[in-house]
C-alpha cells in the first residue's frame, strides 16, 4: 500500500474513454501528436477517487441532531425523540422518485467536484419493498444522468422498520424470502449488505440475510463490529464477503480470518468522528496482518461528507495511515472493495480514463492540506467533467 508507483514528468494518453498509454511526457507527446493536450505541470495526477461505502440515496437532513449529539444525547435517545435513521426513512418514503433524483444529482455533482469518480451507493432508507426499489432505481437512473459511476448495494437490513419493531425475525424472513429474490431478479443491485449490530441484526439474522443474497446472486458486504465486538469480522470471512466495513471492535482472530478469506476491510474514519466516539478502527494492525484496507466516506444524513480528500486526511490523522497508504485505500483498494479493480482505481493501460488533477506538487498534500478542495480537473471516461475546479456543462 506504500508503493504508489509515482512517475515524475509523467503523461497519460486517452482515447475513446480509455487509457492507451502511460509514460514520460516527451515519449507520450511524440507518439500521440495531433490530439488535445491538457497541461498538468507542477500538479499531481491521481486515479479518480473511489468511495467504497456511501448511504447515497436519502431525502431530508438532520442538522438539529448535531446539537443533541454535542449535549451528549446518545443514538437511542435521538431515536426516541423521533429522530435518527427513522426520520430519514420517513423523509425518503415521502419523496417521489423524481424528487430523489434531483436531490441525488446535486450530491453526485458535489462528489465529482471533490474528485470522486465512482462510488458504492446503498439503499436502506426506504425499508418497504416499494421504497427500496425506488431508491435503487434512483441509483440506476443517475448512472445515465451524471458522469459519476454508482455501484448499487441493497441494504434493506439497514434498520428494523417501525412496522416490524417487535418482530425482527419476521422482517428478516420477509427480506430473505421475498425482497432479496425480487431485487436480484430485476438486477437493481450487485451487493447485499447488512447492518450487523447488537440489538439490530445480530449474527444469526445477518448470516441468513447474506446467505439469501448469495443464493440470489448478490455479493455480500457487511457493517461489522462498529459499536460492539459481535463477531462481524468472523462472519464476513465465513460467508466470503467482498468487504467488511467499520471494524472498530473487530477481534484479531476475526481480522486473521478475513485475511485468509480475502475480505477487504473498508474503513470509514468520518463515522466515529461524527458519532463523537473516540474509537477508531485499528488500521495499523490490519495492514500489519496483511488485510487489504479500503476507504469510504460513509456519506449519510448523520455523516454528511462529500469531499473524499477529507476522508484521506482523516485516515492519516485518525487511523495513522500514511498518505501513500490512504491514497491506495481510496483508489485501487476501494475499487477492489466494489469489484471494479479490472477497470478503475489505477492509471493503467486499458483502464477507464478516470483521472484527477490536483493543485498540489506532492502526493503528501493529500492528508497534509485538508478542508480545502485541491481538485483542479476531473476526467471521467476520458471526458473533462471538472475544469478549473468547476463542472463543465
Ligand atoms: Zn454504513
Amino acid at each position: 500500500m506504500e508503493d504508489l508507483g509515482i512517475l515524475e514528468d509523467g503523461a497519460v494518453a486517452v482515447d475513446d474513454g480509455k487509457i492507451v498509454a502511460v509514460g514520460k511526457t516527451g515519449e507520450i507527446l511524440a507518439e500521440h501528436s495531433g490530439t488535445v493536450n491538457v497541461d498538468a505541470s507542477n500538479r499531481i495526477v491521481t486515479p479518480g477517487f473511489v468511495d467504497a461505502h456511501t448511504h447515497f440515496v436519502f431525502a431530508g437532513s438532520r442538522e438539529t441532531e448535531l446539537e443533541l449529539k454535542i449535549k451528549g444525547a446518545g443514538y437511542l435517545e435521538i431515536l426516541q425523540r423521533g429522530g435518527g435513521i427513522l426520520r430519514t426513512v420517513r423523509d425518503t418514503r415521502a419523496a417521489s422518485k423524481d424528487q430523489l433524483i434531483q436531490i441525488c444529482k446535486g450530491r453526485a455533482e458535489n462528489l465529482l467536484l471533490h474528485g470522486a469518480t465512482t462510488i458504492e451507493a446503498k439503499s436502506g432508507y426506504g425499508l418497504t419493498l416499494e421504497d427500496e426499489i425506488k431508491s435503487l432505481e434512483v441509483i440506476r437512473q443517475l448512472n445515465n444522468q451524471t458522469p459519476l459511476s454508482l455501484v448499487p448495494t441493497f441494504l434493506g437490513a439497514h434498520a428494523v422498520p417501525p412496522e416490524y419493531q417487535t418482530k425482527i425475525s419476521d422482517y428478516v424472513t420477509q427480506l430473505c424470502e421475498n425482497w432479496i429474490p425480487q431485487i436480484a431478479e430485476s438486477k437493481l443491485a450487485e451487493f447485499c449488505d447488512v447492518f450487523c449490530e447488537k440489538g439490530v441484526f445480530e449474527i444469526e439474522d445477518s448470516r441468513r440475510i447474506l446467505e439469501s443474497g448469495k443464493r440470489a446472486g448478490l455479493l455480500p458486504k457487511i457493517h461489522a463490529d462498529e459499536l460492539y465486538p459481535l463477531g462481524g469480522a468472523e462472519l464476513a470471512a465465513e460467508v466470503g464477503a467482498v468487504s467488511a466495513d467499520h471494524l472498530m471492535y473487530a477481534s484479531t482472530a476475526g481480522l486473521q480470518q478475513m485475511k485468509r478469506a480475502g475480505v477487504i476491510a473498508t474503513l470509514l474514519p468520518a463515522a466515529p468522528l461524527t458519532l463523537m466516539l473516540d474509537k477508531y478502527a485499528d488500521a495499523r494492525k490490519m495492514i500489519a496482518e496483511g488485510v487489504p484496507v479500503a476507504l469510504g466516506s460513509d456519506l449519510s444524513p448523520s455523516c454528511w461528507l462529500e469531499n473524499h480528500q477529507l476522508v484521506i486526511a482523516l485516515a492519516c490523522y485518525k487511523l495513522r495511515m500514511t498518505p501513500a497508504e490512504a491514497i491506495t485505500a481510496a483508489t485501487i483498494n476501494a475499487a477492489h472493495a466494489i469489484r471494479r479493480a479490472h477497470e478503475i482505481g489505477s492509471i493503467e493501460l486499458g483502464k477507464k480514463a478516470d483521472l484527477v488533477v490536483l493543485d498540489a506538487t506532492d502526493f503528501r498534500f493529500l492528508g497534509y492540506r485538508f478542508g480545502t478542495n485541491m481538485v483542479d480537473m476531473v476526467v471521467k471516461n476520458g471526458k473533462m467533467v471538472v475544469e478549473n475546479g468547476r463542472l463543465t456543462k
